[in-house]
Parts: C-alpha cells; sequence; structure tokens
C-alpha cells in the first residue's frame, strides 16, 4: 500500500466533504502533557470534566492498542451573524458563544469523521479505528499541534494560520502507517493581549488555565455562581469569547464554509425573558441542537437571570418574583432573588423578598435573599 497517495487521497476527500484541514500525528505518547497535567489538578485548576483517567489521556494505545498514527482534522466555524437582533430595554437578548453556533459541532465533527473512516475502510479493507471529539480520552489541541493543525496558544486555543482559533478539532486514531506531518512555529511571540484580556485572570499564565475561574466554565455549572463572576458574564449565556476576540491572529477571520454551522440569530441571541419559563420540551425543541444546551436548561435560565440583573431589566421584576415564589429549583429561587436586588424596585419587590425570606427553607436561597433586600437598600438609598 502506497500511503503517501492514501494520505494525498484522503486529503482530497476530506475536502469534499467539509473538512477545512486535516493534518496526521504520530501516536506516540504525550509524554511531556503529563506532567502538566498532573501540575494542572494539583493546583485546582481543572473543571472536572476531563476525561477522568489520565493515562489515557496521554497514551493513544489505551484507546487503541494497534494505533500508530492520528488523523487530525479542523472544521472552521462563522464569528458573525447576519442581522443579528438588537438588545433593547423591554427586549432584552443573551447571547451563545461562538463555539455554539449552529449545529452541535460534536455531531458536525463525527459525521466528518465518520466519512473519512469510511473512506480509508473501503481503501484498505477492515482496519481499526477510534474517533474522537472534545470528549474523547486525548487532548484534541495536544494532537492538533503535533499534527501542525496548528499551534496551542497563550489563550489556550489552537491557532490555525487560515482560520485563527475560531476552529473545532477531531482526531480518528487509525493502525495506518501514515507519514506524519510536522507541528508549526508558536507565533504567539511577547503578545499577552488575551492574558491582559480575561475579566478574572483565569489565564494564570501562557497556555494555562486555571477552569474554575473560566467565565466559560462558570456558565456551564448547575449551581448558584459565585457573584464576582455574576458581575463579569453581562449577557453571555454560555461559553465565553473574550480570550479569542482580542487576538490579532483572529483579527476579520469569519469563516462560513458550512450550512450547519450558520448561526440562526433568533436562537444564539435568544430574548431573555421567554427563556424563564420555557417548558423542557420546547427548551429541547429549540435549543436540543446546539453544544450550549449540553447542561440543560437550568444554567441557561440562571444565566437569563444574571443577563436580566446586567441589564437592570426592570420589565422583569414581576417574572423574578415570581420565580422567586415558586419555582421548585433553589438556584432559580436563589438568583431571583438577587437579581431583584440588582435591579432595584420598589415596596412591591421588596414584600416578594421579604415573603420568600419568611417562608425560604433552602439556606442559600436565604442568603441570596438577605443580598437582595441589602442591594434592594442600597439602590433605594436608604442605608
Ligand atoms: Fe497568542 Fe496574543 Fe493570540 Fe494570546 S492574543 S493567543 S498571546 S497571539
Amino acid at each position: 500500500m502506497d500511503y503517501a497517495q492514501l494520505k494525498a487521497d484522503l486529503l482530497a476527500y476530506s475536502a469534499e466533504i467539509g473538512v477545512d484541514k486535516l493534518r496526521i500525528a504520530s501516536a506516540e505518547p504525550f509524554l511531556s502533557l503529563k506532567d502538566r497535567l498532573i501540575e494542572h489538578q494539583e493546583k485546582g485548576y481543572a473543571s472536572g470534566f476531563e476525561h477522568p483517567v489520565l493515562e489515557e489521556r496521554v497514551d493513544p494505545r489505551l484507546s487503541l492498542p494497534s494505533a500508530r498514527t492520528i488523523i487530525s482534522i479542523a472544521v472552521a466555524y462563522p464569528t458573525k451573524m447576519k442581522k443579528a437582533p438588537k438588545s433593547i430595554p423591554g427586549a432584552r437578548r443573551g447571547v451563545f458563544s461562538r463555539s455554539s453556533w449552529g449545529q452541535d459541532y460534536h455531531t458536525v465533527l463525527n459525521d466528518r469523521l465518520k466519512k473519512l473512516e469510511a473512506f480509508l475502510r473501503e481503501r484498505v479493507g477492515e482496519t481499526e479505528m477510534v474517533r474522537m471529539v472534545d470528549t474523547g480520552a486525548l487532548s484534541d489541541r495536544a494532537v492538533a499541534e503535533r499534527a501542525g493543525i496548528g499551534w496551542s496558544a497563550k489563550n489556550t486555543f489552537t491557532i490555525t494560520p487560515e482560520f485563527g482559533s475560531f476552529v473545532f478539532l477531531g482526531n480518528l486514531l487509525t493502525s495506518l502507517p501514515f507519514p506524519l506531518d510536522e507541528p508549526l512555529e508558536d507565533l504567539c511571540g511577547s503578545c499577552t493581549k488575551c492574558i491582559d484580556a480575561c475579566p478574572t485572570g483565569a489565564l494564570v499564565g501562557p497556555g494555562e488555565l486555571n477552569a474554575q475561574a473560566c467565565l466559560s466554565y462558570q456558565t456551564q455549572t448547575k449551581g448558584f455562581m459565585p457573584d464576582e463572576y455574576r458581575e463579569k458574564i453581562g449577557n453571555y449565556l454560555y461559553g465565553w469569547d473574550t480570550c479569542q476576540l482580542v487576538c490579532p491572529y483572529n483579527k476579520g477571520i469569519d469563516s462560513h464554509h458550512h450550512q450547519e454551522m450558520e448561526p440562526d440569530p433568533e436562537l444564539c441571541k435568544p430574548l431573555l425573558e421567554p427563556l424563564l419559563s420555557i417548558s423542557n420540551r420546547k427548551f429541547k425543541e429549540q435549543f436540543g441542537h446546539m453544544a450550549g444546551s449540553w447542561r440543560g436548561k437550568k444554567p441557561i435560565q440562571r444565566n437569563a437571570i444574571i443577563a436580566l440583573a446586567h441589564y437592570k431589566e426592570k420589565s422583569a421584576l414581576p417574572k423574578l418574583c415570581e420565580l422567586l415564589a415558586s419555582d421548585p429549583r433553589p438556584v432559580i429561587r436563589g438568583t431571583a432573588a438577587w437579581a431583584i436586588g440588582k435591579i432595584g424596585g420598589s415596596e412591591k419587590e421588596e414584600k416578594a423578598l421579604l415573603k420568600a425570606k419568611e417562608t425560604e427553607t433552602d439556606q442559600l436561597v436565604q442568603i441570596e435573599i438577605e443580598k437582595g433586600l441589602d442591594l434592594l437598600k442600597k439602590q433605594n438609598g436608604s442605608q
């Protein structure tokens, strides 16, 4: 078998099926990554969303014992919406980060990888392969770096020379001895724009992220969001874009190559208030295909309440009082209590908070009600 020719044919086929970049890395263990991952965990910087077995994260052969090469692919995604609706008083909107626009990238990349698998099977016969997109054992970025898809940048993304860091990554482990590609030069140089722009200091060093302090991670938790982050997420409902948007290599990048990744402005920048009373069924129908819905509707609703507080949207106060009084979920009741105080209200809102204080049995919600009452007093100038 001429593997150089097979690689050339695979590359040509990948372009036909909507893969923007394909390169090949060896499947040797990622030895230098291991120490970094251990240190990362020891410092408490992990998100908890990572693959749980460290050895499997650094050794491809624990996923596929016969692995010799890893096909690394990148699919570029859009960064600008055509006709983005405006967020105006009385009709405030939240926003999903760009990585959640269009069809969930796990679905899109898995589709591409399945097609590549089928292509290879047709050419070489039955052969073992393992697909990975984000949730696989290996680090997509470590593979992409080794394959030369891009360099591992200080903002912890993979920057490709062609599409900046606005790419999704996927891997296909194979036992085929393809010729390998070379890594690219790291072009971050002395730039520190992403580190300087991070509002929470989550980028603790070049390429080192404290996930616990990352606003993208914070939008995906299910409990109460710490106050310091509530002040910073603005109208983001899912994810965070600043560390990518400030990067000079992303300037002017806006790739509209794939129909399924085109953003629907009404979903990517949805009205906030209707989100507060959306049913599970409707949420699934409307947002279920987006990557940002993977944690269910509760984090999105909590973030929508925080976004309304960010806007000080007074027209949302009746709905927030309703949630405080009757939502079965403590995180929603408590965040609503805090938001009422943050927005500022009249006697009516104060009464709603005092009434909830009498009947609330959840201690964490009680703390939020106290915060709400304090904020309300401050807003009304009586303190
Ligand atoms: Fe690298 Fe600068 Fe981009 Fe950060 S902003 S990823 S330091 S080039």
